[in-house]
């Protein structure tokens, strides 16, 4: 199985050009099996801040590259186990109306997508002004789990209050949710801002993802993969990688190199240039995440 995936990457890899990165610590904890615990390799596409309903010179195209994204995914050569889109679905507005056309629109386009195993979770765009009230009418809770071929998965809602807490209540749940499992599971977390204080005069943060992070500390294998950056970015706090992908409307600035937090202006000799999406190829047995970015629109080779 290993093999096969290694193939394929390889295969993409000279098809595409995207980089690699691999997750995790060779060795730091050895892949123990639990007993009855089956690992398999599978891969899953991570998409990211497609802000829907945002217009402006950032992206002349903003009513497209969602669209673009989804035929990207609808024509790789192998189909994910499953999707994820880590947030900022919608473009924020006041109006409440407006936000569930958004949502409405953001879920009649990626209906189109053939894998429909597709996690979702807000980013503070969708649901940070009504406490996720619109997001969860159209999608459910706004943190929970699921497992995968061996592996457990955890939301983790850190928008819908607007201070950018996770709070209290979530974090205790989330504490109850880890005590179930052994200190080697395979543990992925999904969330939309950083949990740890990458840049937090631009609210790259998590108020309270120390927490979060403290709690996830004891399991010897977690990594997490976030949004709302509109970046990649790789970071270790201990042994917890987290990596967050690129956007799907307009590149931001890396942390802190410039006074404001304004989107990078489309460049049209490059159209699309830093939009993009990626596929995690999970190693489930080794603990180990490979990571391939792919971009929004094929490149001319
Ligand atoms: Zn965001």
């Amino acid at each position: 199985m290993g093999n096969a995936i290694n193939r394929r990457s390889f295969l993409r890899l000279a098809g595409l050009g995207g980089a690699v990165f691999v997750s995790g610590l060779n060795g730091w904890a050895t892949a123990a099996a639990q007993p009855g615990t089956t690992y398999d390799d599978f891969f899953f596409i991570q998409l990211s801040d497609s802000h829907w309903g945002f217009e402006g010179p950032p992206n002349p195209d903003a009513r497209g590259t969602l669209k673009k994204a989804v035929a990207a995914v609808n024509g790789l050569d192998q189909l994910p186990d499953f999707i994820v889109f880590t947030g900022d679905l919608t473009h924020t507005t006041d109006d409440p109306k407006e936000r569930r056309k958004r949502l409405t629109e953001f879920k009649d386009i990626v209906a189109g997508l053939k894998v429909q195993n597709i996690r979702f979770m807000p980013g503070e765009h969708d649901a940070s002004l009504d406490h996720g009230e619109a997001y969860q009418e159209f999608f459910g809770k706004t943190h929970y789990t699921f497992d995968h071929k061996g592996m457990h998965f955890i939301v983790l809602d850190n928008v819908s209050d607007p201070a950018g807490s996770i709070g209290e209540a979530q974090l205790e749940w989330l504490a109850t949710d880890l005590k179930q499992l052994s200190s080697d599971a395979r543990i992925v977390v999904f969330t939309h801002r950083p949990l740890f204080d990458l840049y937090p005069q631009w609210d790259w943060a998590t108020r309270d993802g120390a927490k979060a992070v403290e709690l996830l500390m004891p399991h010897a294998n977690v990594t997490v993969f976030y949004g709302h950056i509109h970046q990649e970015h790789h970071h270790m706090t201990g042994h917890i990688a987290h990596h967050s992908a690129k956007s799907l409307i307009f590149p931001l600035p890396a942390p802190g190199s410039q006074p404001k937090r304004a989107p990078l202006p489309w460049d049209d000799a490059h159209p699309y240039r830093g939009l993009g999406f990626r596929e995690v190829e999970a190693e489930a047995q080794k603990a180990q995440y490979k990571i391939i970015e792919l971009p929004v629109q094929k490149r001319e080779s």
